[in-house]
């Protein structure tokens, strides 16, 4: 990795991607992970998030287009490339005779790390595994089996580890030891891409997120700019009594009654603000007891920019 320009992690140019039968999975991709983050790619069902990874696994042929990784073209160099990149694929698939150990040496084995440069032992106990290194892989939980695949990914050392909807199956605490894991390796370089569904993992995770939606990029941005983006406001107001009827406003987008003394209102923060919002409240003789407000978050962007693809 001598003569390779500081660059990208990954550089995704025009990627497409047409299965046989005439599905057309990507239909132009365009995408740079910068080296050094937590890059989450986020997108619906169908998306093409895991074709985008395979194809960088080289677990699936692109159509057209070019991607590079850690500047090696996977076309001109994918030794290169694939040495640069380890991938926790979405879908478990295991030799259910071999024990974690054994699945880790011989993975060491297939990228030809030396003997005495593998790590399994410590692999395994940074997943949370030593003390299954010598079961079978058939006996471990799904939980577990996903996080053999992560110490799977990181024989080689790569620079690069992608996780495909790494928590998929994984239970609350896991998880967050799988995240722990995934913020050390990054705090030690590794630059991870992670696809998830789980919108406020990708929140509280991620530098920066991708969208992709029917084979395209909607958005690329840093999480906070994305954030920031949402219009939506929600705020819930509790009152002094009973309310019959909600009180409207040209302020109001939209008002709910969520019990009878409380009304959840939202708004448009470029059109109007909280007290405007409040004081329309009062205006209609109710006296304000509690207000609560909740911050426009990823979701919202993502349902407004994925709905307006469509
Ligand atoms: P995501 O990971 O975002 O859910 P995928 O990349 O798995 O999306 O799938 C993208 C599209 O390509 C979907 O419509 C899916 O049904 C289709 N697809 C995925 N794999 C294949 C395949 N092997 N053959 C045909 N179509 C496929
Ligand atoms: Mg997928």
């Amino acid at each position: 990795m001598t003569d390779q320009p500081a660059q990208a992690a990954i550089e995704i140019r025009d990627l497409t991607k047409v299965y046989k039968g005439g599905k057309r999975a990507l239909d132009g991709i365009n995408l740079t992970i910068p080296r050094g983050q937590i890059y989450g790619l986020l997108g619906p069902n169908g998306a093409g998030k895991s074709t985008t990874i395979n194809i960088l696994a080289g677990l699936v042929n692109k159509t057209s287009g070019s991607a590079s990784i850690w500047g090696f073209d996977i076309d001109a160099n994918p030794r290169n490339a694939k040495n640069s990149i380890g991938i926790v694929p979405q879908e478990i698939v295991f030799d259910p005779f071999f024990t974690p150990f054994e699945t880790l040496e011989n993975q060491a084995g297939y990228y030809g790390v030396p003997k005495d440069r593998r790590r399994s032992m410590e692999l395994l106990r940074a997943v949370h595994l030593e003390d299954k290194a010598n079961a079978y892989a058939r006996t471990l939980s799904g939980g577990m089996k996903r996080r053999l695949l992560v110490a799977k990914a990181m024989v080689h050392s790569p620079p690069i580890l992608v996780l495909d909807e790494p928590t998929a199956g994984v239970d609350v605490q896991l998880r967050q030891q799988l995240w722990a894991y995934v913020k050390e390796l990054n705090a030690m370089g590794v630059t991870i891409v992670l696809t998830t569904h789980y919108l406020e993992e990708a929140e509280e995770l991620c530098d920066r997120i991708g969208i992709i939606n029917h084979g395209r990029v909607i958005t690329d941005k840093p999480t906070r700019e994305l954030i920031a983006m949402a219009q939506e406001k929600v705020v819930q107001v509790t009152v002094d009594r009973d309310i019959a009827t909600p009180p409207s406003d040209p302020s109001f987008e939209k008002v709910e009654l969520t019990d009878e003394r409380t009304l959840t209102i939202t708004y448009m923060k470029n059109r109007a603000n909280a007290g405007q919002v409040l004081s329309a409240v009062q205006a209609g003789g109710l006296a304000i007891v509690d207000v609560v407000t909740r911050d426009p978050d990823l979701e919202d962007v993502f349902l407004n920019l994925t709905a307006a693809a469509e």
